[in-house]
């Protein structure tokens, strides 16, 4: 099953936007394996943001994930980096659809709530970056039945 990173970001925690950004996951079907509060630095945010370490917005996107603390999440399903990314809206909140967390809550492109994982690859490499393996968790879901079919459960 594919994985994937989200982070709510400090505008999330700060607007109070946390319990429904977590309930639309939740909502879709998704399994949360791990999540937590915590407060980011610049060695993890240069790694993880090393595809805009060198553009002009960098340093002020570094200054704000680390102005108050995020929520982190790891969350799993059938070939959820691309549910996650439609759920999410597009980068720009002035572009992202009706309906999507950024369309629907957000405005400005530099306080768009979420970071979600962008592919297969880059959800375990983020995963494996935000989280500890103890603190990841690994059960049975009763509601699995009801969300998939057989071979989408692998
Ligand atoms: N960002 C920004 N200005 C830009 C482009 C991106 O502030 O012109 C920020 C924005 O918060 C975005 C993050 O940098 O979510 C990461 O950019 P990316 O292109 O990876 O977008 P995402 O995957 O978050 O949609
Ligand atoms: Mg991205």
């Amino acid at each position: 099953m594919e994985k994937s990173l989200i982070i709510l970001k400090p505008d999330a925690v700060q607007r109070g936007l946390v319990g429904d950004i977590i309930k639309r996951f939740e909502m879709k079907g998704l399994k949360i394996l791990g999540i937590k509060m915590t407060s980011l630095d610049s060695a993890l945010l240069e790694a993880h943001y090393s595809h805009l370490t060198d553009k002009p917005f960098y340093k002020g996107l570094e200054n704000f994930m680390k102005s108050s603390p995020v929520i982190v999440m790891a969350i799993e399903g059938f070939e959820c980096v691309n549910s996650i990314r439609i759920i999410l809206g597009a980068t720009n909140p002035r572009e992202a659809e009706a309906g999507t967390i950024r369309g629907d809550m957000a405005i400005g492109t530099g306080r768009n709530l979420v970071h979600a994982s962008d592919s297969k690859e880059n959800g375990k490499k983020e995963v494996a970056r935000f989280f500890n393996d103890d603190e990841l968790f690994s059960y049975d879901k009763s509601e699995y039945l009801h969300i998939y079919e057989g071979h989408e459960r692998g």
